[in-house]
């Protein structure tokens, strides 16, 4: 009989426009708490659902690389960057499902995503085809808020448990553009990369 049990595969998505301190401790809270044999992280083409311009691809596949390279299990993957148009996840987790026959998927979203997760296409499907893994994230003025469970599309889910890290990528390139200091915010090699690439440029 074969006990073997189904590879878990962990799925992060994110403009990552810059990756941050929030990013990274969420993606290493879910591979440990979820038991992930690994995480891929998938930087976004230009997102449906968000309207701002997004930094260059080169430069937000290289900010993860270097943001993600010290979480264990992790690896970027670039292939929505090379997809012309729209990214959207149910095409993403339809790819993998056949490359990676019989594994287990799990979605890890952070709880401002998944509120909107019932407006993504095909969300039915993408709660078919993964295990929906949400991690609390704070806002910035309220405490972190639970999600409203009669807003997820049914299906199963595993949360993740993380410690509110009030910062987001808005505020990062703000700061950056008021020649700000971000180096508590970012992993060093990121403020490093956005330095020398004058990603933020100031107003
Ligand atoms: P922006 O401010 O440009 O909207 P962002 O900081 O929300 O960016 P994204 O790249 O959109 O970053 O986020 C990718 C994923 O990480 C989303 O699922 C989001 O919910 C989650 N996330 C981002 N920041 C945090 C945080 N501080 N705590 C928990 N989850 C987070």
């Amino acid at each position: 009989m074969d006990l073997k049990k189904p590879r878990r595969i962990g799925i992060f998505g994110g403009a990552f426009d810059p990756p941050h301190l929030g990013h990274v401790a969420l993606a290493r809270a879910a591979v440990e708490q979820l038991k992930l044999d690994e995480l891929r992280v998938f930087p976004t083409g230009q997102a449906w659902h968000k309207a701002r311009e997004l930094s260059p691809a080169a430069h937000r596949l290289a900010m993860a690389q270097l943001a993600f390279s010290d979480v264990p299990r992790a690896c970027v993957d670039g292939r929505e960057l090379q997809r012309a148009g729209p990214t959207y996840t149910v095409d993403t987790l339809r790819e993998l499902h056949r490359e990676f026959p019989g594994a287990q998927f799990l979605l890890v979203i952070g709880a401002d995503q998944a509120e909107s997760l019932h407006s993504w296409r095909e969300s039915g499907e993408i709660a078919r085809l993964a295990t929906i893994s949400i991690a609390a994230r704070a806002r910035p003025i309220t405490a972190a808020v639970p999600v409203d469970a009669s807003r997820l599309p049914p299906g199963p889910r595993e949360p993740v448990e993380l410690p509110p890290i009030p910062v987001s990528s808005t505020e990062i390139r703000r700061l950056a553009g008021a020649a700000e200091d971000i180096t508590r915010l970012v992993p060093a090699p990121v403020a490093r990369y956005i330095d020398q690439h004058h990603l933020y440029p100031t107003n």
